[in-house]
């Protein structure tokens, strides 16, 4: 067990370091941050933030020989990046995970000899072997639907090919679907499993945009959660992201070995958020009670909101029930996440959509 006192290492910086930071401060932990940036989300709040590239290993020795953990909040660290912080403290999830998880191609391949129900996908390496219609996405390091490209007609082959600028992707079919819904859960290291409310999630140009828990999702989604955390043997929190089809079939569309956004409203609507418990599962606690005290739904503010100068807080604020999350992030770019408003109560989506549109 990691006692509080103890310091924790967070590889990147970005909203997701900053409310894990948050979680693990009011437990009395120290947190360490690490990324190529300063003034970061994470390093706002952090102890410390090491500002150095994901590519110095000498960086991240040194970084991983001052914390008595390491876990991370940006999954696309490289592998090699992952193996010399495991040289100096516990990583955890294992760079091992990252490994599988950061690449769609390796994800898919080993969910579905596991027996998972995917997206059927077949793997690409040239616009000759683009043979049917679908989506076509980058292979690595691809995040709210950026390299990605619909093809509706064949004739696309090339010109998707070329925008999505890579030399491995995945061709996925696809999904007719009724709604995208999600579960966080987490893991433990002597295999206790516990997890969320499923959200459904609606998205917006790829990028998630609304989340309304809890959702009534088919009862199979959760047993496949709870074996996907096994089968990865995840130690830590883990989200894995579904398709419910219109025809009542459930696929899993990714994973993603961390909190995720469609998680944020676990902070205001449950007992344990899910940075609290990345944080309980890193440092060997006992997992919290995912226990929710009110329906919830949660709202992405992106850079957009900014285009016509400050957005009015007060207003989204003047409803009761309503919670304003931001992120510290200095520049308000259009597409880019700068915080969330969470609403908890009955009509907790309408209450979140109304309070955003009247910022
Ligand atoms: P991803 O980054 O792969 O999660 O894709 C972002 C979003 O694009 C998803 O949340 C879906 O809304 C949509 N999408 C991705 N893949 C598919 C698919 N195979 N069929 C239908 N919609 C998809």
């Amino acid at each position: 067990m990691i006692p509080p006192g103890s310091a924790i290492g967070v590889l990147g910086s970005g909203q997701l370091g900053r409310m894990f930071a948050i979680a693990a401060r009011q437990m009395g932990y120290r947190v360490h941050t690490y990324s190529p940036d300063s003034d970061t989300p994470t390093g706002q709040v952090a102890d410390v933030e090491i500002q150095a590239p994901y590519e110095d290993l000498d960086a991240i020795r040194a970084f991983a020989s001052n914390v008595a953990a390491v876990t991370f909040e940006f999954e696309n660290v490289p592998a090699a990046t992952a193996a010399a912080a495991e040289a100096m403290a516990p990583v955890r999830p294992s760079g091992q995970i990252l490994h599988t998880t950061q690449h769609r191609l390796r994800e898919k391949t080993f969910l579905q000899h596991q027996g998972f129900p995917v997206t059927p996908f077949q793997a690409i390496r040239s616009a000759s072997e683009i043979r049917s219609t679908g989506i076509l996405k980058t292979a690595g390091f691809g995040y709210d639907g950026k390299g990605q490209f619909r093809i509706t007609s064949l004739d696309q082959a090339q010109t998707a090919w070329d925008a999505i600028h890579t030399s491995e992707a995945v061709l996925e079919q696809l999904v007719d679907f009724e709604c995208e819904f999600s579960i966080v859960a987490a893991r433990s290291e002597d295999g206790n499993f516990v997890h969320y409310a499923p959200s459904r999630n609606d998205h917006v140009n790829g990028i998630l945009d609304v989340s309304v828990a809890p959702f009534e999702a088919p009862a199979e989604a959760i047993e496949i959660t709870r074996a996907v955390l096994e089968s990865l043997n995840v130690v830590g929190v883990l989200c894995v992201e579904f398709f419910l089809t219109r025809s009542g079939k459930i696929l899993i569309n990714e994973l993603a070995p961390r909190p995720h956004n469609s998680g944020h409203l676990t902070i205001d609507a449950c007992r344990t958020s899910q940075f609290e418990q990345q944080l309980r599962a890193v440092c060997g606690l006992p997992l919290g009670s995912t226990d929710m005290f009110r329906p919830a739904a949660m709202a992405n503010l992106l850079g957009d909101i900014w285009h016509k100068g400050e957005p009015n807080w007060a207003a989204a604020l003047a409803h009761p029930g309503v919670k304003l999350h931001l992120y510290g992030k200095l520049e308000p770019r259009s597409g880019r996440k700068m915080g969330h408003l969470t609403a908890t109560s009955n009509n907790a989506e309408q209450l979140v959509r109304q309070a955003r549109a009247g910022l």
